[in-house]
């Protein structure tokens, strides 16, 4: 049932209240003499179909750009210091980064030499990526197959899996506890006059004025900002995830596995998760979370078994799809205020590595809506003006 908003007018509107919602309203309570009133407008509180319900909660250091470097050593800074980053409340959980790694496997010469390119950057800004080859792999993880490959990146700190679950179920109690109005309802159109957003307008009919206002709604993000006027380049796609058992378990973790055919694998408790795209990618409608269940015997489990022969034993225990906002100009995330209308703020096109970004790319946007600049790190590479270019702002390693 629709909620209606204490007030008629906020400082700042939040349109969609999962991970990026609740990560940007809860950073504006941490920044010192920022007291505006914010409300997040959340269409389905269940949280059922956002990609925040459906992600896989890997955080890796290995990225080729050095922004998106910097993002991820401040997501692990953020998840070993969640307590104290959440005022030391003793109600707040310890969250644990299990640092398995990741282990980005290369079937080409060329891709080889991205991977050791890609090492040279991380290991610049202090990560501790290592580039091993095929006899390096054999002697540290002997389960896989390796006979056509030449080497792989990995690396054991500050890479793996945190829960990414709780994380948001805490930006979202503290965001609140802080004064932040969460209400259940849809934003259905926004007003704006010239160069300024004047309001939004809300399913059950209220009209809500807003000072600035934050679009963080997903896959639906396209439609946000269409009703602003502005095109984003995302659409919905599925992406399979599989939880599996092994008759013949492995006798220590296996690292998040790319594997060159574009699908992954890795530790999950006492099972294993793989995960990938379908073959044929199209969009999909916002809503269709339909599954083909053939592709696990006929493209997943394939591949699963070739890579880690010891995985030719095992049983799908669970499967779900999650849509990513996949943005179809670089898979980069968009972010900050639109050029002209600068109270319009981007949270969207995070594509497969969201949910690790969100404690930096929340802060960012917090210190841009309160204080008109990026204060921690700089995240212009990411302003939409490169969509409306038609610029790309390329990361080589993606999933
Ligand atoms: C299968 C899968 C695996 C992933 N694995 C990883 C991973 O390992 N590591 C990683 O970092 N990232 C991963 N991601 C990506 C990450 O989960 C997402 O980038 C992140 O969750 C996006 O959060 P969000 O808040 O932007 O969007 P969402 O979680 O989709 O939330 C958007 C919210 O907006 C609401 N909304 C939409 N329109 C409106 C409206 N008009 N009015 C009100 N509310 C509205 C929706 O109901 C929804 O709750 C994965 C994603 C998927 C799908």
């Amino acid at each position: 049932m629709a909620e209606t908003p204490k007030y008629a007018s906020y400082d700042v509107v939040i349109v969609g209240g999962a991970i990026y919602g609740s990560s940007v309203a809860w950073w504006l309570t941490q920044m010192p003499g920022f007291q505006g009133r914010v409300l997040v407008i959340e269409r389905d509180p269940t949280y059922e179909n956002a990609a925040t319900s459906h992600t896989n909660s890997c955080i890796r250091q290995q990225f080729s750009n050095e922004i998106n470097v910097r993002i991820s050593q401040f997501g692990a800074e953020f998840i070993h210091n969640f307590r104290s980053f959440m005022g030391d409340h003793p109600d707040v959980p310890q969250l644990t980064l299990q640092s398995y790694g990741y282990m980005y496997l290369a079937v080409t010469d060329a891709f080889a030499q991205t991977l050791r390119e890609s090492q040279r950057t991380q290991a610049q800004l202090g990560a501790a990526t290592r580039f091993m080859t095929a006899d390096e792999i054999a002697a540290e993880y002997p389960f896989y197959q390796l006979d056509d490959i030449i080497g792989a990146n990995h690396n054991l700190v500050n890479e793996g899996y945190f829960d990414g679950g709780t994380m948001f179920d805490w930006f979202r109690k503290m965001a609140r506890r802080n004064g932040v109005e969460y209400i259940h309802n849809e934003v259905l159109d926004i007003t704006r006059t010239g160069n300024r957003i004047d309001s939004v307008t809300l399913k059950s009919g209220e009209v809500v004025a807003c000072g600035q206002m934050v679009n963080s709604a997903g896959t639906r993000g396209v439609l946000t900002a269409r009703m602003a006027g502005f095109e984003l380049p995302i659409e919905p796609r599925r992406r399979y995830t599989f939880i599996f058992d092994a008759a013949h378990p492995l006798d220590r973790d296996l690292p998040l596995t790319i594997d060159p055919s574009g699908i992954h694998m890795r530790t999950d408790g006492r099972y294993y998760m793989a995960g990938g795209a379908p073959d044929d990618d199209p969009a999909v409608y916002y809503d269709d979370f339909a599954a083909d269940h053939a592709l696990w015997e006929s493209k997943f489990w394939p591949v699963i078994a070739n890579r880690i022969p010891q995985f030719e034993e095992i049983k799908l225990i669970n499967m779900w799809i999650g849509h990513y906002d996949f943005n179809t100009l670089d898979q980069n995330a968009i972010i900050g205020p639109h050029p002209e209308v600068s109270n319009f703020h981007f949270a969207n096109g995070f594509s497969g590595h969201g949910l690790q970004q969100s404690p930096a790319l929340g802060r960012g946007l917090a210190e841009m809506i309160a204080y008109g600049e990026y204060r921690s790190l700089d995240l212009t590479p990411f302003y939409y003006d490169r969509v409306l270019r038609g610029e790309k702002f390329l990361e080589k390693a993606v999933i």
